[in-house]
Parts: structure tokens; C-alpha cells; sequence
């Protein structure tokens, strides 16, 4: 049975829906996967973002939303704990969130946030605790475990391992309508970001520009969100550097770094952790959140022409965070399009842990890696 399926948009949310086509289509030998993608990583909107767990920047965080960020923090999770995580660069953290400036509430979070009961480790933090903020005098706030992606590192390992299946094929190209690929393919899964505002038509979608500097700053070792009295700071370790943010401006097209921002960003941060004041040298990034109105569209549209589109963009700057719980349901989807048989998926399940199962990391033939000196 031949299966010609097209993934449009290599970001993160297109590579972990084409993983878990993959998976789920594995007892398909005829199936032809396509990646058609302007960019991809390094250069992608999630390479610049702190690849941190936690539901932010969407308009509503409904039902949908939650259970695809508890399926992705899960799979995080496990492969935190498994060894793929050093690679892909994968960091379980504990991040506190401080509401509040100043002893001056903004009167919307003494309640546990709808995600609490998701994760692992999550409290309200008590007074004792506050107490070390109280340079901040934040009025309330959370703590819980969660986790930081380093998504080069991890972009990098999952395209690896997409690369290295014959059935699998990335072309760098920018197309300009759905109708291109008419004859070329018997599905298109709509992972374009931002592009979606083009290419289907939804002026919905739009940016949410966001300014960050990556710093060297050893000594932090946990996420830290808080209120400031110029807005909302957030400090992220990765793997080799911290992340500085942020800012989160709608409709602001700009690509630019802009210096204004860089100096607000690192006024902010140093109210929360002093030490960030000595900070001179930093890479400052900018990407554009695909913020869209009503959250993520994920959904099958069969056009006018007969072409069968899965959509699923939108995430604002909740990419990460929602990935591979998105990619499970564009799955879904699809398979009420091109039914597996029965038989033939339970054949594909291997016993492996659900992260394996969705992607795995590829061996390295040189191991010269080994030898460097320690
Ligand atoms: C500063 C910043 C910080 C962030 N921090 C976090 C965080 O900590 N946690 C989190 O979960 N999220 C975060 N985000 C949000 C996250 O990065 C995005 O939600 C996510 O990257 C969106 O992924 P995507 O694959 O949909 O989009 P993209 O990465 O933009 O990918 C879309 C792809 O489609 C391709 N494309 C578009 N149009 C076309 C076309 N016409 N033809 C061919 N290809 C096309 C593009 O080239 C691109 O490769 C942050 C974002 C920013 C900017």
C-alpha cells in the first residue's frame, strides 16, 4: 500500500508530527514521508526559544491544550531520564514563579495554575519560602519540576534520526500554495508557524515578537519567572548558557535586535538574580511567535479541489511545551483518513518506552568524542 504523506514546516511541531506519522505508519514499507521547509533548525523560531515546559503566551489554555502539554512534558520527562538526554539536550529543572512586584498583586494568582496537576513537585510556596524573593516582594508564587529543552541540540538529533529512514525525504524549498504539491502527495500536514498566515489564508495568525539574551551564567542552576515593574522576566538554564527574557510584542513584524529591549531585559532579570548586573556579553536573538486568536488549529480541512490538509499551527509561545502532544493528534487525525489495520499497528509496538518508540538517538560512527580531553 502506498501512503505519500507531506509535512510542510520543519520547526518543532513539523518534526515531531512527521516522527509520529512515522511511528504510528511504520507497517506502511511503501509510505513516503516528505519535509518541504524555508528553514530549519538552526535556524527555526523554537532554536531561539528556552524550550521551556510550561503552557505561556496562548489566549486560553482549555482542555485540548492541557492534555497535549502533559503528554509532551511526560515524554520530556522520560527522556530526561533516559540516554538521550545529554544529546538532545534535555534538562529536568525546578522553576519558581513569583507573582506580584513590590507587595503589589495584580490580583489574579493566589490559585494554583490549571497545569499544576500535570507535573511533578508542584506547591504553592509558603511564606518561609517567599522570603528569599522578598527583594522582588512578590505576593504569591509556585514552584514545580519541570524541564528545558536546548532545541538545536535537539532539532539536530531528531532530524537525525528522521534522516537515516529511507522512506524519509527533506526538501529545502519555499512554496508558495498548497495547490504545488496536488500531484505530488495524497496528504499535507500544515506545520508552517507564522507561514500559515500565507499559505492558508488565516490573518488570524500573527507574530508575537520575542527579544532574549543566551549569557554565560554559570551559577544558575533553576527557572525563574516574576513580575517586575516593567513587565515580566524569566530566567532560563540551558545546557550551556542561561536564557534572559523577554518580550512578547504582538503584531511587531521586526526581526532586528533592538537595544532598547536588550537593556530592559537585563534590568529586569538583575531585580531577580543581582549578579546578572556584571553581565556584558551576551548573544541577543529575536524570533516571532506564531500567536493565532482562538490558540492552535488542529484540524482536517478537505479544500474546495480535493486536497486533504491537517493544520496544526499556532502555538504562539507554547511550541515546545505542546509539540509532541499536537503531533499525537495530527496522528489521529490522519488515521481517520488512512485507516492502519489493527493487526498491523499492535505488530509495530515493540515494547520500547513511548519515547523510543517516537524517535531514537542515531549512533555517531566516529567516536573520536570519546578521546577529548576532560
Ligand atoms: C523568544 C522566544 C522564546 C520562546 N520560548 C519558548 C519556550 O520556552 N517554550 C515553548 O514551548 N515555546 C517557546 N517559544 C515558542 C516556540 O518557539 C514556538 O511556539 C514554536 O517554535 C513554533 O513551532 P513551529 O514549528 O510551529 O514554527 P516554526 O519554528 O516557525 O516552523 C515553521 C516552519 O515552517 C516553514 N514555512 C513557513 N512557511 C513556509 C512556506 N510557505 N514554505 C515552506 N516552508 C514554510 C518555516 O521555514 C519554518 O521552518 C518561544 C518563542 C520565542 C520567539
Amino acid at each position: 500500500m502506498s501512503l505519500r504523506i507531506t509535512v510542510v514546516g520543519g520547526g518543532i511541531i513539523g518534526l515531531t508530527t512527521a516522527c509520529t506519522i512515522l511511528k504510528d505508519y511504520s507497517s506502511y514499507p511503501q509510505l513516503q514521508l516528505v519535509i518541504i521547509s524555508e528553514r530549519f533548525s538552526p535556524d527555526t523560531t523554537a532554536d531561539v526559544s528556552a524550550g521551556y515546559w510550561e503552557p505561556y503566551g496562548l489566549e486560553t489554555i482549555d482542555e485540548r491544550t492541557l492534555r497535549w502539554a502533559g503528554y509532551t512534558y511526560d515524554v520530556f520527562m522520560s527522556e530526561f531520564f533516559s540516554t538521550k538526554a545529554a544529546r538532545a539536550g534535555i534538562m529536568k529543572v525546578p522553576a519558581y514563579t513569583l507573582y506580584g512586584y513590590n507587595g503589589q498583586n495584580k490580583g489574579k494568582n493566589t490559585l494554583k495554575p490549571t497545569f499544576s496537576t500535570l507535573v511533578r513537585h508542584f506547591r504553592m510556596l509558603d511564606e518561609c519560602e517567599m522570603s528569599i524573593f522578598d527583594h522582588l516582594k512578590p505576593t504569591s508564587g509556585f514552584v514545580m519540576s519541570t524541564i528545558a529543552v536546548e532545541v538545536r541540540c535537539y532539532l539536530h538529533e531528531v532530524r537525525r534520526f528522521l534522516g537515516q529512514d529511507p522512506r524519509v525525504k527533506f526538501i529545502h524549498k519555499r512554496i508558495s500554495s498548497f495547490q504545488e504539491l496536488t500531484d505530488q502527495t495524497d496528504l499535507i500536514v500544515n506545520c508552517t508557524g507564522l507561514g500559515a498566515r500565507q499559505l492558508a489564508n488565516d490573518h488570524t495568525v500573527r507574530p508575537a515578537r520575542g527579544q532574549i539574551i543566551r549569557v554565560q551564567a554559570p551559577w544558575i542552576k533553576a527557572v525563574y519567572n516574576f513580575d517586575t515593574d516593567e513587565g515580566e522576566g524569566y530566567i532560563i538554564p540551558q545546557m550551556n548558557c542561561v536564557v534572559l527574557g523577554g518580550t512578547f510584542q504582538l503584531n511587531d513584524w521586526n526581526t532586528a535586535t533592538v537595544k532598547s529591549d536588550t537593556k530592559k531585559i537585563l534590568r529586569m532579570c538583575s531585580k531577580c538574580l543581582p549578579a546578572l548586573e556584571q553581565i556584558h556579553h551576551g548573544k541577543v536573538q529575536v524570533g516571532l511567535r506564531p500567536y493565532r486568536d482562538d490558540g492552535v488549529r488542529l484540524e482536517h480541512e478537505k479544500t474546495s479541489d480535493g486536497m486533504d490538509i491537517v493544520h496544526c499551527y499556532g502555538h504562539s509561545g507554547s511550541g515546545v511545551t505542546l509539540s509532541w502532544g499536537c503531533a499525537r493528534d495530527v496522528v489521529e487525525i490522519i488515521k481517520t483518513l488512512v485507516p492502519i489495520v489493527e493487526s498491523e499497528q499492535s505488530k509495530s509496538e515493540t515494547g520500547m518506552p513511548l519515547h523510543e518508540q517516537l524517535w531514537r538517538l542515531v549512533e555517531y560512527k566516529n567516536t573520536n568524542h570519546l578521546r577529548s580531553k576532560v
